[in-house]
């Protein structure tokens, strides 16, 4: 049995808590390793390290820290196939699902190399009477990230990249389900040139979280995951005195309008609602017909769409559509809520609960799922399913369809299919979620802008990568500077290079 420790100043170290966590193979049911859970004292044993690690790393300039990430992603890209495949054995995604995993967390990295440019800072000549004024962005010092299972590469890149390239440490707790990924990306950033103690890989589960987020060491949090852990992580952390920045949960709308390309938008709802078998927080879970007739040409369009759907374990080939879910426990409250659905009055239109995959009997496979006729009072309306199933509400106007979204608790991701750029573009501009697609099902942004939600599906005030993620990673300090004599002779000929 494999055993997977923690990367611990630069190092594989083994834990010595005692505490292990199975590593499931979502394909086969079986275990395939145990994780190391870290105790009180490994935690803080790892945040003394990057302590000591980062006071070197923040003194080294920009650009020299900015080549470290030039390199890493040169050797991301080298090892992207073997990478992928990680992604894709512990998490159970499709490769070339795992190569998106891996390359979006690589866009990340190559913003970073332009590390530089973000920390500049601002200055003002002659603010008063011989007095300049300039801001600097320093680095925090040590922060956290703590991450989910469904993304293996793509969020601990989005967390390590700009934390480490402003000049932090920084202990990354990856989701205790696919923790293989994040110890194979430590090794990568080493080789790049990343001194040891800078990047911290701690396995672990609630007692790390929660040691993290006591420790007065660490200044800032970044987490992402489900809602209720986000909204309990940000509450700790705030109280004691951290910066936190938690994404979480979410239930994502695609409104289709009368005069939308009904083929295009059952494509974009197949491959957005079922892909990685819905377990993307930016997967569309909810479509928005308005007006009968479009739910009715929509749903004659999905329902062949949905019966076609290739599920199988990675290993199966290039045309398998998603793969399992994440957990036996995942597999029985998907199909708990798929039945609350049928109690509660909507039309299973498609029924994915008896799908079994031939091979795989004890694999957390689901059959993809289509319901039509739900309403807002029902569980499945109102719980994020994280599953393969698609729920219809139909509504009558566009008003409506966006009413519903508009008063949902969540507030990720949402996208309008629609012929008309005014409807468009009203939906834009009022829509209360931060992501928005234009006949465009899953917008999350290319990497230099930020990705974040609204309303319960994030906490904190600044956004994951991008320009946000340099303003999280930093503090300003600003100097009023007055100089009441100075030499004003001799001086340097050379053009000396500043490194
Ligand atoms: P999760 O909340 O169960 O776990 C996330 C992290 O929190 C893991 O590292 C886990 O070890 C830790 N954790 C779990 N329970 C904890 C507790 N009681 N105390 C302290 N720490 C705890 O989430 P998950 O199941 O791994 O991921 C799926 C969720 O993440 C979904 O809700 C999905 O929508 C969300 N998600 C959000 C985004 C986003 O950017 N908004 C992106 C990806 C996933």
């Amino acid at each position: 049995m494999q055993e997977l420790g923690h990367w611990i100043n630069g190092a594989h170290v083994a834990g010595t808590s005692g505490r292990t966590a199975d590593v499931m193979n979502p394909a086969t049911g079986e275990v395939q390793a145990k994780v190391a859970l870290a105790s009180v004292a490994e935690m803080n044993a790892a945040i003394d390290g990057a302590a000591k690690a980062q006071v070197a790393w923040a003194a080294t300039n920009p650009q020299r820290r900015a080549r470290v990430m030039m390199k890493f992603a040169d050797l991301i890209n080298e090892h992207m196939d073997e990478l992928a495949e990680l992604v894709s054995r512990e998490h159970g995604k499709t490769l070339p699902d795992g190569r998106g995993d891996v390359q979006r967390g690589l866009e990340v990295i190559e913003v970073c190399m332009g590390a530089p440019t973000l920390l500049k800072g601002e200055y003002m000549n002659d603010g008063g009477p011989g007095i300049d004024l300039y801001s600097m962005r320093q680095p925090l010092g040590v922060v956290a990230g703590i991450t989910p299972f469904n993304f293996p590469a793509m969020i601990p890149l989005w967390k390590m990249g700009p934390a480490l390239a402003s000049g932090n440490a920084m202990i990354l707790k990856p989701s205790e389900r696919c923790p293989s990924t994040s110890l194979r990306l430590a090794e990568l950033i080493k080789e790049a040139g990343l001194p040891d103690g800078v990047l911290q890989v701690v396995n672990g589960d609630k007692e790390a979280v929660d040691t993290i987020l006591d420790n007065e060491t660490i200044q800032a949090v970044g987490f992402v995951g489900s809602t209720p852990i986000a909204q309990y992580i940000y509450g700790r952390a705030c109280t004691n005195g951290k910066r936190a920045q938690c994404f979480g949960g979410a239930k994502n709308h695609m409104i289709i309008m009368p005069d939308a390309d009904m083929d295009k938008a059952a494509d974009a709802l197949v491959g957005a609602g079922f892909g990685a078998a819905g377990e993307r927080c930016m997967a569309i879970s909810v479509a928005v017909p308005v007006g009968d007739k479009t739910a009715d040409a929509l749903i004659e369009r999905l329902v062949p769409r949905i019966e076609a759907l290739k599920v199988g374990p990675y290993t199966a080939g290039a045309d398998v559509d998603y793969g399992p879910v994440i957990t036996a426990q995942a597999k029985e409250r998907i199909g708990g809520l798929v039945n609350s659905g049928v109690e509660q009055g909507a039309k299973l239109v498609v029924d994915g609960r008896d799908f079994s995959m031939q091979g795989y009997e004890d694999g957390f496979f689901v059959g993809p799922s289509l319901f039509d006729n739900v309403t807002p009072h029902m569980d499945i309306y109102k719980e994020e399913i994280f599953g393969p199933v698609l729920s219809t509400v139909r509504t009558q106007s566009y008003e409506e369809a966006l009413d519903l979204v508009m008063t949902n608790q969540y507030g990720n991701g949402t996208s309008i299919f629609t012929a008309d750029g005014d409807t468009a573009r009203d939906f834009a501009n009022k829509v209360n979620v931060g992501m928005v697609g234009i006949n465009f099902p899953i917008p999350v942004p290319l990497s230099y802008f930020t990705f974040g939600g609204w309303k319960k599906s994030a906490f904190g005030d600044l956004n994951q990568y991008g320009p946000d993620a340099f303003r999280f990673y930093t503090k300003t300090k600003t100097v009023t500077a007055r100089w009441f004599s100075g030499i004003k002779d001799g001086g340097e000929f050379a053009f000396k290079a500043m490194d």
